[in-house]
Order: structure tokens, then sequence, then C-alpha cells
């Protein structure tokens, strides 16, 4: 079994422990053996991204540019490749783990047309003969922290615009799942990026990820994963003084009123609770339907839900792929029990599925009769688990709606013009979808949440300049 070693300073760095990297579809298939860092190699990889950085800040945009569409085309060129990878280590569909990478490389493309878009302010001054100018300068080292559902989309989200506006990276995907991380490292290798400005080591939270949140020498961190995981960090970036944003958890209401098309409700609720095997932070997982349409959506939902195939990742017919782990499946069936325990009739799914290959595989789930103070309402289950709350009209359902911790995304199906727009203006979520799913967004425009889900400015499209850059506004007096 080929070791994959750490990325430190553009050269391949072997580490003295090793995580085998287990397929969900199928156990007996070990994707890799995977670097397990030490904190040692953690701060050998922020030394060397120091050191590259002065002159990758100074680099010219046009040369920025090519190197960051040059890795944008190698994604797009190896997307069946790096899919298979993907859907092999993670558990999604080929098609959804090929989109994803293809996603990534137009990510890259989108972030390299930024480096050519860069622009300042140049301002009166309030004094004669002065002049005022507002710029943006790269924050330094970035340490870009990610979790295991989307291994390629969201490390490359981040590492995109860091590179794009300036910095260097330092990479520490989740050791679940590090397997498309370390083929970004190597197409990075490829491209020829100068060494040290891009650097990936593979380990622990508690190791790796903590050495880069305690680092003097780390500008900013950029995370995405659990609101425990996040606070903590978010914690220890302020205590050594970085920059931090933190993408987290949610617990996604879709509203469906009266005057809903019941069936693109059940199609939009469909994909957004279960597609991805329900393992996205945007899934809907709260279904908040009124009194007349609740009976036709519930069934509509289960029918739909009766034709799911779940399978291997990289059977053509599979819908939806395994829980991507065996402690992420005990969970989903804990909180099976507690539903159940709390009163919620569970009325669809939420089996143990055996398949030819052995496999974290279960039916997707759906609890009907639930209030909103339920645990299973209240937590992020984060599996094919959805709960659907029965409600007297719109008022009651965007209270219940905003009746939450969290503010990723929500959903509303309705016909009616007035309550869409008043649901866009007053749902609290950071996303806010009408008649579709709480899931599926666009690169080139900003996302990210309100409340518990997220701190910081906003990832992606342009206002992701607002995290990885600083702005510097300076005076002259020519003379
Ligand atoms: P997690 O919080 O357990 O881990 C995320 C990352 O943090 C991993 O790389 C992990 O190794 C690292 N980590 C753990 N402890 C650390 C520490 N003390 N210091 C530094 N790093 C540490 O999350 P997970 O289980 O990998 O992912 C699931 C969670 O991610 C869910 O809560 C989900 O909602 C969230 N998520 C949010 C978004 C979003 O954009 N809001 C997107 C995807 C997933």
């Amino acid at each position: 079994m080929t070791h994959h070693p750490n990325y430190i300073g553009g050269e391949w760095v072997a580490a003295e422990a090793h995580v085998p990297n287990v397929n969900p579809s199928d156990t007996d298939d070990i994707v890799g053996e995977y670097a397990l860092a030490d904190a040692s190699q953690a701060r050998a990889a922020i030394a060397a991204a120091r050191q590259a950085f002065p002159a990758w800040a100074a680099l010219s945009s046009q040369r920025r540019f090519e190197y960051l569409d040059q890795i944008g085309s190698l994604l797009i060129a190896r997307k069946h490749e790096l899919g298979m990878l993907l859907a092999r280590e993670q558990g999604k569909t080929l098609s959804n783990a090929m989109f994803e990478v293809e996603r990534a490389g137009y990510t890259f493309k989108f972030f390299a047309g930024e480096c050519l878009r860069m622009q300042g302010d140049h301002v009166a001054s309030l004094r004669p003969g002065i002049d005022i100018d507002v710029t943006r300068e790269p924050l330094g080292v970035i340490g870009v922290i990610t979790p295991w559902n989307f291994p390629i989309g969201i490390p490359v989200w981040k590492i995109a615009p860091a590179l794009a506006y300036g910095n260097c990276v330092v990479f520490k995907p989740p050791e679940l799942v590090p397997a498309c991380g370390w083929e970004l490292a190597r197409i990075i290798h490829e491209v020829g990026l100068p060494h040290g400005v891009f650097n990936l080591v593979v380990g622990k939270g508690r190791v790796v990820g903590e050495a880069m949140t305690t680092s003097p020498d780390v500008n900013g961190i950029s995370f995405t994963g659990s609101v425990a995981v996040g606070r903590q960090i978010g914690l220890a970036a302020m205590q050594s003084g970085k920059k931090v944003q933190l993408e987290m958890g949610g617990k996604n209401p879709m509203v469906v009123l009266d005057d809903a098309n019941v069936d693109l409700a059940a199609d939009a609720a469909l994909d957004a609770a279960f597609y991805f095997t329900g393992q996205r932070c945007t899934a809907s997982s709260r279904l908040i339907v009124t009194d007349a349409i609740h009976d036709r959506f519930v069934a509509a939902l289960r029918e739909r839900m009766r034709r799911i195939t779940v399978g291997h990742a990289l059977d053509p017919a599979t819908m939806i792929g395994p829980v991507v782990s065996e402690a992420q499946l005990a969970q989903n069936l804990e909180y099976l029990d507690v539903g159940k325990r709390e009163g919620a009739r569970l009325v669809e799914g939420g089996e143990l599925l055996e398949r030819p290959t052995k496999g974290y595989y279960m039916s997707p789930a759906l609890f009907v009769d639930t209030a909103n103070g339920m645990r299973i309402n209240r937590e992020e289950i984060f599996g094919p688990v959805a709960a659907v709350i029965r409600v007297r009209d719109y008022e009651e359902a965007l209270h219940l709606a905003n009746d939450t911790e969290f503010g990723l995304a929500s959903s509303i199906c309705t016909s009616s013009q007035k309550h869409a727009a008043h649901f866009r203006r007053y749902s609290q979520a950071g996303l806010v979808m009408v008649n579709l799913p709480t899931a599926g967004f666009e690169y080139h425009v900003p996302f990210g949440g309100t409340k518990a889900s997220s701190y910081g400015s906003r990832e992606q499209g342009r206002y992701a300049q607002e995290f990885f850059t600083t702005v510097k506004t300076s005076y002259m007096r020519p003379i």
C-alpha cells in the first residue's frame, strides 16, 4: 500500500505514522495510507509558508492568474479520475463527486480572474494637496481546516481565494478523507507553484489543527466544521491574534405552504434532506408544513423516498451512497432512537441495509408528528433523517423556522408572491431559497450563515476578499 506523505515547502515529506483511508461503500477497500503529521511538521509547514509569503505577495497578478487558471484546468481535465477517488473515500455518488471536482476547477478559475480584478479607492482628502488611497493587502499565512463532507469543494473555496489575494496556505484536510486534498497538492506541485506557497499537512485536529490555530506565525484561520470545534478554534485564534472565519452547522427549515406545488415541494425536500446522504450543512432537516397540504406533501415525499436506491457510490444506479463512517452511522441511529423516545413517529426508512459489499448503508428516514422543541429538531444530525412539523399558517411556520440556534439556509415553497417576499426578508438565514431546496448554491456569490452557523465574513464570490485581505489607508502629500 502506497504511503502518501505531507507536502511541505515544495517537498514530499514522510510522516512517522499513517492513517488508512477506508471506502465507506466497501470497508475492505483501503483507498490509501495517508500521513499523520505531528506538530513539528505542522510548524515546518507554517515556517515554509512564512518564508514564501513576501515573494508570492509581490508576484505579478498576471503570473498569479496563470497559476490559478492552470490548477483549475487540471482539476476539470481530471474530474473523472478525481471523482472516482472522491466517491471511494467519501461515499457520495460518482456523478455528485465529479460535479464537485469540476466545480472546484471553476472556483480556481473564478479566483484566477479575481487576481486581475483587485481594486482600491482613490479618495479626496479633507485637506488640500493630499492624496488618500485605500488598498487591500494579503493577510500572510492562512490555515485552512476542513470537514469530511466535501473533500475537494470546501478546501478549494478557501485555498483559491487565499492564493488569489496573495496569501500562502497551510492546509489540513480531515484525516477521514485526505485523498482529494492530497491530489490537489499533487496538481499544485505539477503546475510549479513556488515552494512553500501551498503546504499540505494531514493529521489530527488536536495535533496539526491546534498547532495551526495557536501559532503566532499564522495570520488567519478559515475553518468549516462543527460548532463545538469552531468555537474552540475561534477562542484560540483570538488569543493568538489572528483573523478567523468559521462556517459551522445548520438545522435548516423548509417551509411548505398550502398553496405550494406539492410535487415541486416533495422533489425539493427529497433532494435537500436526503441526497448526499443528508451530509450537507445546508440539508433540510426540518420540514415545516401547513395543515391543508400536510398529508398530501408527506404522501408525495414518502412515495419518492421508497424509490430511492441506496448503494455503492460507484454503482450507476445508486442515488444515495453510504454514510461516511461507522461513528456517523451510529450517531444517525442514535438520533432515530431519540426521536422515537420523544414521541415522534418514524413513518419511512431508518433501517440498516445490506449490500453486496460491506459498508455503512441506511435508508433515508422520515419522522412526522414532531415538535420543534424535540432534540431531533434542535440538534444537527448530519445524516439522512428529516422531521415534519405541522403548523397552522405562514406566521407559525416563519416563527418556527427562525426558532433555532442556527441560521445557515432556509427555503419556502409557495405560489404566493407576498409570502415569498416576506420570507426572503424575515427568514433568519444567510441563504434563503424560494421554491428551491435549501441546498445547492453557486460559487460566484457569497455563502454563509447567521447566528451559530457562521462567524466572520462570508466565503466565496468577490465577498471572499473581506477575509483574505486587510485594508490599508495611505495618505500622501506629493512634494
Ligand atoms: P469537525 O468540527 O469534527 O472537524 C472539522 C475539522 O476540524 C477537521 O479537519 C478536524 O480534524 C478539525 N479539528 C478538530 N478538532 C480540532 C481542534 N481542536 N483544532 C483544530 N482543528 C480541529 O467537523 P466534521 O465532523 O469534519 O464535519 C461535520 C460538520 O461540518 C457539521 O457540523 C457540518 O454542519 C459542518 N459543515 C459546515 C459547512 C458550512 O459551510 N457551514 C459545510 C460543511 C460542513
